[in-house]
């Protein structure tokens, strides 16, 4: 990376000791002069802006006060033990209350004198107090640089307040630093981009950040610093997806040939979707190349992805190669298995499965058949990629639900062949297109939106604990029509007692509402042993009970196209994407299917947009940006682990455009400049080469 005055560990920093530079690192994960500027506000105070006591309202955010403090005094005792003071401005009194620091506030809080308080103020019994105010005096001039009108507050802790590093110490300290490398800082964007752009260049933006002006100033340093870090993650993104089309040749699938048109023809029980078509086509028009495909198709539960896995196995078959299919449980491999084989038939191709249950005579079969090319297509588990099983010529690897295959399996699949195979990766979770852009940014996306004709879209109700008896009327209705019905609850770790009594009580009312013999009810929650597990869900997938009473673990896997109503309790404790999964398991038949969600009539406010949500609508891409708006990157489905979503500033659910903005940018880049040759783009090769530790452009050409 370019300023190398910024890789200066932080001991560096004047007034930064061996006991503060080692709780910087401990607790904050602050090494170098660049982390320490990367140590962003979160948040600002207005300081030229003061509120009067009778302007307060409880939804006020962090304000300041000037006021007196007209009494003071210590009550409760022990760990209730408090200060609470009186402030009192020409407008009425409120409280300010501390619980800790006792001492010092006792010595330098003084009744009678006049200080400027700043918090956030709640309300209780009429009164208005601020918890643990920031307390100056009044008219006491502002710490570090002078001016403040808008003043950065930052993330501290305890640890760090002990050696005087609370918001108002590490804020002199960057002040400090600032002053100390500002001059030595150079721009790391290329020149051209900042103009097209219009950016606050990288001194300004560093200054700004933490010490604005104005709003304005601020703004202009936030956009050119969120720019910046999506720039230079796309870059790498797209650097690694450029350097694998220059380094790795990948099988050409130039002909279409007898296997895919008889499939077509013979075979293919329905016309394919539009969606489907295309993305087809996009498979097609990538394999042509002779260059190796990296594509994520993102579908909804029942858009009709194996058809597309199908035929893209199939026209490896036709150009010579051999195709497997990947899942992450047995029960999925099964599945695929069985409707895959249930499109072709061994006169079309041979199709076999292998996994960890595969006995051993079979398997030594299968590695034979594999290695001298009988098999065309192979399904199956993890199994698939260990060492022992070796393929004639393999030329495309389909990987269902990405997230649970690391990085590392991925490369092993690459070596399975001299020249790497084909990977297409099958995701049913929706993923907003943000979060794709850069956990997936260096595959292609294709993206199947439309659902095949006919299907009835699944009825969502949200039900109130009052209405049960309704809803059981409506489930006894459902099931006299021969149907049967999902009910699931939350088992959630950190209350798994609770709700495991909540599902045997559930469990009770059922089987008391849905006596035997006429109803059979099968139960399957994570704390039972595997056998017994497996012997309830056949009983439902045999339609010998009508209800299957489930903790979570129903989620994925099964396929049971005569239920049609899906019962979701306590539905306000899942999460967006969850609900979504759980009603995926309806909606597979012929039949009308219904999600029924069930709440107490208690609901906090994202917990009623998410049923209002479910309610709303099918989508599973709007479901999914809804939920990224609610949760926040961190916690959508699988994508906890990824180290691209580190991002300082920006937001991946709030700063869409400035993304989509960085990556068109950095497609342009490579478009116009593969290799970043010319002389403007010097900076970003300097940049990647430092960041690469083993292949780069210099060792390709
Ligand atoms: P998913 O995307 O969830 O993997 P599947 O590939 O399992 O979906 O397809 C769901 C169901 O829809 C299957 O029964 C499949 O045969 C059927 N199907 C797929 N494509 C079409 C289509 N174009 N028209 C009608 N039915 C289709
Ligand atoms: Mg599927």
């Amino acid at each position: 990376m370019s300023n190398p005055i910024l890789d200066t560990p932080v001991e560096f920093i004047k007034g930064v000791g061996p006991g503060r530079a080692d709780v910087l690192k401990k607790d904050l994960g602050l090494f170098t002069f660049r982390d320490m500027l990367s140590h962003y506000p979160f948040r600002y105070i207005d300081r030229t802006k003061y509120f009067k006591i009778n302007q307060l309202s409880p939804d006020s955010s962090y304000i300041q006060i000037i006021g007196r403090v007209i009494h003071k005094k210590v009550i409760g005792d022990k760990r209730a033990k408090r200060i609470v003071a009186a402030f009192k401005d020409e407008t009425g009194i409120m409280e300010l209350v501390w619980f800790q620091s006792l001492k010092w506030v006792d010595e330098n809080i003084i009744v009678g004198t006049a200080y400027v308080a700043f918090g956030k103020p709640t309300l209780f019994n009429g009164t208005f107090s601020i918890s643990h105010p920031e307390m100056e005096l009044y008219q006491h001039k502002p710490a570090g640089r002078g001016n403040l009108t808008l003043q950065p507050v930052y993330h501290s802790t305890e640890k760090l307040k002990k050696f005087t590093l609370d918001s108002k110490g590490i804020q002199r300290l960057i002040a400090g630093l600032l002053d100390q490398v500002i001059p030595q800082v150079q721009e790391n964007l290329p020149a051209y981009i900042i103009d097209k752009y219009q950016l606050t260049d990288k001194k300004r933006a560093l200054l700004n950040i933490h010490f604005p002006k104005n709003q304005q100033e601020l703004n202009d340093a936030e956009r050119r610093l969120k720019f910046e870090e999506l720039f230079f993650v796309q870059l790498q993104l797209l650097h690694n997806k450029q350097l694998r089309q220059l380094k790795f040749k990948g099988a050409r699938f130039d002909k279409v040939g007898e296997k895919v048109n008889r499939f077509y023809k013979e075979f293919l029980p329905f016309e394919l979707t539009n969606a489907q078509k295309r993305v087809v086509k996009e498979i097609r028009l990538d394999t042509q190349r002779a260059v190796q495909m990296n594509r994520l198709v993102q579908g909804d539960v029942g858009s009709g992805k194996t058809a597309v896995a199908l035929m893209s196995m199939l026209l490896a078959n036709d150009n010579g190669y051999q195709a497997c299919m990947m899942a992450p449980t047995e029960i999925l491999a099964r599945q695929h298995y069985a409707s895959v084989t249930e499109l072709v038939t061994d006169d079309l191709v041979k199709v076999a499965i292998l996994t960890g249950n595969t006995r051993k005579k079979e398997r030594t079969i299968l590695h034979e058949q594999l290695e001298n090319g009988e098999i065309d297509i192979l399904i199956g588990t993890h199994a698939l990629i260990e060492d022992k099983v070796k393929f004639s010529n393999l030329g495309l690897v389909v990987i269902d639900e990405q997230h649970r295959f690391g990085v590392e399996q991925r490369a092993k699949l690459w070596r399975k062949n001299v020249i790497p195979p084909h990977i297409l990766v099958m995701t049913a979770t929706p993923i907003p297109r943000t979060l794709a852009m850069t956990l997936y940014g260096d595959l292609d996306v294709s993206i199947i939106d439309e659902l095949p004709a006919g299907r009835k879209p699944i009825e969502t109700r949200h039900l109130f604990e009052g209405q049960r008896l309704r809803m059981f009327g409506f489930m006894k209705q459902e099931i006299a029509k021969g149907r049967q019905v999902y009910i699931v609850y939350p088992l959630i770790k950190e209350s798994e007692k609770l709700d495991l009594l909540h599902l045997e009580a559930g469990i009770e009312q059922l089987s008391y509402q849905f006596p035997r013999p006429d109803y059979q009810i099968s139960i399957v929650h994570g704390q039972m042993p595997n056998a017994d597990k497996q012997f309830e869900m056949q009983q439902f997938i045999e339609g010998k009970s009508q209800i299957m009473v489930a903790t979570t673990v129903i989620e994925v896997g099964v396929n049971v196209p005569n239920a049609s109503v899906m019962v979701i309790e306590n539905a306000e404790r899942f999460g967006l994407s969850q609900l979504h999964q759980l009603r995926g398991r309806v909606g597979r038949g012929a039949e009308q299917s219904f999600c029924i969600l069930m709440s107490g009539n208690k609901l906090s406010k994202e917990g009623k947009v998410r049923l209002e949500t479910m309610v709303r609508t099918n989508n599973g891409f709007e479901i999914s940006e809804i939920d990224l708006q609610l949760r926040g990157p961190g916690d959508i489905t699988g994508t906890q682990q990824s180290g691209v979503l580190d991002l300082k500033l920006a937001d991946l659910a709030t700063d869409q455009v400035i993304l989509a903005e960085a990556r068109n940018t950095v497609i342009e880049i490579f478009e116009a400049d593969p290799k970043l040759e010319k002389p403007e783009n010097a900076i970003l090769k300097t940049h990647l080469n430092k960041l690469e530790k083993g292949i780069s452009f210099d060792k390709i050409s």
